[in-house]
């Protein structure tokens, strides 16, 4: 799934509003009624209102969904790329997108450029790319449908980055500096450095896998495992400085399986030092002895305090438990989010009822921020 900034040049502040305006409706409703959304957006109805709706389902920002028992749209992938561009462009986080520089299976990651010129990153988080067979496979887990959405997944993906990245940079932990943070994407510093799995030669490799095992302890001691701390997600600037990058997945040292993560944690670099630069025999720190024992600090509690709670948390974790383990649904993703929706729609009022109840901070925050964003869109993103 392409970023397309394309449209953002010509669509208006009424197609704007109509967009708002269904993805505000998509909060209770699978597929918003086309009369909500003309209701919502605060327009007069007729051949205007049609018209917005129709350009915004030409660019892709909304989707016509077939079947539906009434004439109604859904928000895309494109169309909720576009609600968060707009809101970093207002707030001056984005001015111009650049080249991707990473498709994972879960994010896009770009280059971008703020006002004054300062490339940054952006990554866009990217849940919900399952097949309809695998949610078939998971009821017991979609019985709270709501909860699975790509939308909503994604945005407690970007928001557990974000609340990570933020708690490690405050405490000195070698990450990139956090910007902003809009629905499912955020927005923070560039490093420019390579990626370890790209580094041929590293001029002293003791010494970077003994920064990288005493990263790996000082995280866990402050309460934290990385949970995929490998060759990726490490990057090594020229003086051999690693900094770390990648946190959806990040766990508690109180976990249940922390142990077992902790260790994998460790096996990665140990293997991956053996492989490339042919270096063994470095010291390996221990879960219980060089980390449970020795913890001297909450950064696991203090998440949860500064507004990723435990309860995202475990929805988060229960998604990726479920879904993202499983590497082999590679499956288009409009495809499947058509499918999905389809899915989704079979749900009872009740069940969307109960979850939109349960994200209700949430919403009225987003309601706020969608509310704000009304001004012209910069020409050049
Ligand atoms: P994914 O979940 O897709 O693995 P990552 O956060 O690991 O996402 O980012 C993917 C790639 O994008 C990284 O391997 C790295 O090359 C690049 N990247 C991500 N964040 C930054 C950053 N702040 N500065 C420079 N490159 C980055
Ligand atoms: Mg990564």
């Amino acid at each position: 799934m392409k970023l397309n900034t394309h449209a953002m040049r010509y669509l208006t502040n009424e197609d704007f509003r109509v967009l708002t305006a269904v993805e505000m409706g998509s909060k209770n409703h699978e597929v918003v009624p086309t009369p909500l959304i003309t209701q919502i957006a605060g327009l007069r109805g007729g051949a205007g209102v049609a018209r917005m709706i129709s350009t915004l389902a030409k660019t892709n920002l909304i989707a016509k969904v077939p079947n539906a028992k009434y004439d109604g749209y859904r928000l895309t992938y494109g169309g909720y790329d576009y609600l968060a561009m707009k809101a970093f462009s207002k707030k001056g986080a984005i001015y111009s997108t650049g080249n991707q520089i990473g498709v994972g299976k879960e994010s896009d990651v770009y280059v971008v450029a703020s006002e004054t010129g300062e490339q940054r990153i952006l990554k866009l988080h990217r849940l919900g790319r399952i097949s309809f067979r695998t949610i078939k496979q998971n009821r017991d887990y979609m019985q709270n449908r709501k909860s699975a959405s790509w939308m909503y997944m994604s945005r407690l993906s970007a928001e557990k980055e974000y609340t990570f990245m933020k708690i490690l940079y405050e405490n000195n932990f070698p990450v990139p500096k956090p910007i902003e943070q809009n629905r499912h994407c955020i927005v923070m510093e560039l490093i420019d450095a390579f990626p370890l799995r790209g580094i041929e030669v590293v001029e002293d490799p003791e010494k970077l896998y003994s920064d990288l095992m005493a990263l790996i302890v000082r995280l866990g001691r402050a309460g934290l495992i990385h949970g995929d701390y490998n060759e990726f997600n490490i990057l090594v600037y020229p003086s051999g400085q690693p900094i770390l990058i990648d946190f959806p997945q990040m766990l508690s040292i109180d976990h249940q399986n922390a142990e077992e993560y902790f260790d994998r944690d460790v096996d990665c670099i140990i293997t991956f030092f053996e492989r490339k630069f042919g270096y063994v025999g470095g010291e390996r720190p221990d879960f219980e002895k060089d980390v449970r024992e020795k913890r001297s600090g909450d950064l696991d509690v203090q998440v949860a305090a500064s507004g990723f709670t435990k309860k995202k948390w475990r929805e988060l974790d229960a998604y990726r438990a479920e879904f993202l383990s499983d590497s082999d649904s590679e499956d288009d993703s409009e495809e499947d989010s058509e499918e999905e929706s389809d899915e989704e729609e079979s749900g009872s009022e009740q069940e969307e009822e109960g979850s939109a109840q349960e994200s209700e901070e949430e919403e009225d925050e987003n309601k706020e921020k969608s509310a704000e964003q009304d001004s012209d869109f910069e020409d050049d993103l």
